[in-house]
C-alpha cells in the first residue's frame, strides 16, 4: 500500500519502521503511527527523508527524486 501526502508518498509495504525519517525530518513532519509512518502538512518536500531512508520507501511526488 502507497500512502500519498502531498509532497512525498511512502510505500507501507515496503517501510521497515525504522524510524530513520522520523528523526531526520527538520520539520518534524514525520511520525510512525501504528506501525506505519505518516507525514503531515509541515512537509515541505525537501527530500532529506527520501535519501536517509535505507530501503527506499519514500519518494517524492511531481517527478521529483525517485527511489
Ligand atoms: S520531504 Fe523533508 S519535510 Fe517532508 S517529510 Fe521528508 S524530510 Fe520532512
Ligand atoms: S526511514 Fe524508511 S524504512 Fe525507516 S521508518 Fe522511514 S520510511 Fe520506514
Amino acid at each position: 500500500m502507497r500512502n500519498v501526502y502531498e509532497q512525498i508518498s511512502v510505500d507501507q509495504d515496503v517501510c521497515m519502521h525504522c524510524g530513520a525519517c522520523v528523526g531526520t525530518c527538520p520539520r518534524n513532519a514525520m511520525f510512525l503511527h501504528d506501525l506505519t509512518v505518516a507525514s503531515n502538512e509541515e512537509c515541505n518536500g525537501c527530500g532529506i527523508c527520501v535519501k536517509v531512508c535505507p530501503v527506499g520507501a519514500i519518494s517524492k511526488n511531481n517527478g521529483g527524486d525517485s527511489r
